[in-house]
């Protein structure tokens, strides 16, 4: 039997990044800057007003407190917007709003609270130091400044970045399009009414849930049956507009497992058992020469482990990123645990944080069909190949679910 390492390794080898591709701004959500981004201008690019207040000479208000008010004349007003053609001098002053340019001569704000609000003059009670409240041009970027490495997944406040400096398109690789199908002629949709022996598709929702979870597209296509030759067509037909295709069911010892059957000897793929529970049954390979194809184990719990420990790093890879797996905690077991020697273990848990340090207790009903159990779950806690026992109170690694 093959290691989950081994196992991976060969998926991480195999599996090439996407290429870039440029797109606008909103469709970059998520994708993976192939470009450093730099800035064509400072920012900000002018300096400007920190408050809504008053622009000052700060001499003119050096002295000014609330016993002793200054008052001064004012010249006019000066939204953000407002391409400053004000210029204060001594005993002067421009009413002024936050984002505003700051007129020439002015080297202070005083804010609104600090004076009277008046508008032809005002009161001012308070001194302000040279360049209080005053944004300098250049003090958040300057012209030139990478602001965004390439590499950089482009999360909400990238976006913006982007943004602020003028950018309408940039070069990522994109979000990989994952097509989920689940196979099985048991399989009903949900909505409609199970008969004798049918069960609803809950697999190929989990998992193209968790595609979307992992930062990828994920599209589902449902449950296509076991018929040998649609089952074949219907991943064939994906592989043009998939980035990666993942299946579930059929590839274990049964006398049907008909994507076993069908995608032998194509492309790359292999079928393999794997040293883990749940998920042993497990097939990899690359078809059309570059599609990333994953068979996962028909029960629901190894399918979605399988998932976690398999395809999220390679949709990592697709994307060009280091393919790190879930976070990883070191937690106590809140209770004794047994496991298979040889197999890598996951089981499901609920990790809580309690007392300055992290808890797991192991859910109870741990099948690789207990949907529930995984469902109240927020963790896999690891087991070692080696590990066979753990007593309360161990120490082990926890992978905490999205
Ligand atoms: P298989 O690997 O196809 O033999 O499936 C193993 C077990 O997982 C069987 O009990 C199937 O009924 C169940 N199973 C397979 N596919 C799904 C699915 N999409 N949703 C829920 N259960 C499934
Ligand atoms: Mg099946």
């Amino acid at each position: 039997m093959k290691t989950v390492d081994e196992h991976l390794a060969d998926i991480l080898a195999a599996t090439r990044p996407l290429p870039p591709l440029e797109v606008a701004l909103l469709e970059a959500l998520h994708g993976v800057l192939t470009e450093p981004v730099t800035a064509p201008v400072d920012l900000p690019p002018f300096d400007n007003s920190a408050m809504d207040g008053y622009a000052v000479l700060s001499s003119d208000v050096a002295g000014a407190s609330e016993t002793s008010p200054v008052s001064l004349s004012v010249v006019g007003d000066i939204a953000a917007g407002d391409q400053g053609t004000h210029a204060i001098r001594p005993g002067l002053c421009a009413r002024i709003m936050t984002g505003a340019p700051v007129p020439a001569g002015a080297d202070a704000i005083v804010p609104v609270e600090a004076t009277d609000g008046g508008t032809a003059k005002v009161t001012i009670r308070q001194a302000a130091e040279p360049g209080r409240y005053i944004r300098r041009s250049g003090e958040d970027v300057t012209a030139g400044q990478t602001v965004l490495q390439a590499g950089t997944r482009l999360g909400a406040s990238q976006v913006g970045m982007l943004a602020a400096v003028g950018r309408a398109r940039v070069s990522v690789r994109p979000r990989p399009r994952v097509v989920v199908l689940s196979t099985g002629s048991e399989l009903v949709e949900p909505g409609g009414t199970v008969g004798p022996g049918q069960i609803w598709d809950s697999n190929s929702f989990a998992l193209t849930a968790a595609a979307t979870e992992a930062g990828a597209v994920g599209f589902r296509q449902g449950s296509i049956g076991d018929d040998p030759r649609r089952v074949l067509a219907a991943i064939e037909e994906q592989l043009g507009f998939a980035d990666l295709v993942v299946t579930s069911g059929g590839v274990s010892m049964g006398a049907r497992d008909v994507v076993k059957e069908v995608l032998s000897g194509l492309g790359t793929m292999k079928f393999e058992q794997v040293a883990m529970r749940p998920g042993k049954p497990q097939g990899f390979g690359l078809l059309d020469g570059r599609t990333p194809v994953f068979t996962l184990p028909g029960n629901p719990v190894s399918a979605f482990v399988s998932f976690q420990v398999f395809v999220r790093p390679a949709l990592r890879a697709l994307q060009g990123l280091p393919p790190e797996p879930l976070p990883t905690v070191t937690a106590h077991l809140a209770s004794p645990v047994r496991s298979p020697s040889g197999l890598r273990h996951f089981l499901r848990g609920d990790l809580r944080y309690r007392d300055g340090a992290y808890e797991v207790s192991p859910a109870e009903g741990q099948g690789s069909h207990q949907i529930f159990a995984l469902a109240t779950s927020n963790c896999l806690i690891v087991v070692g190949e080696d590990v066979t026992e753990l007593s309360e109170g161990d120490r082990v690694e926890v992978l905490r679910l999205p």
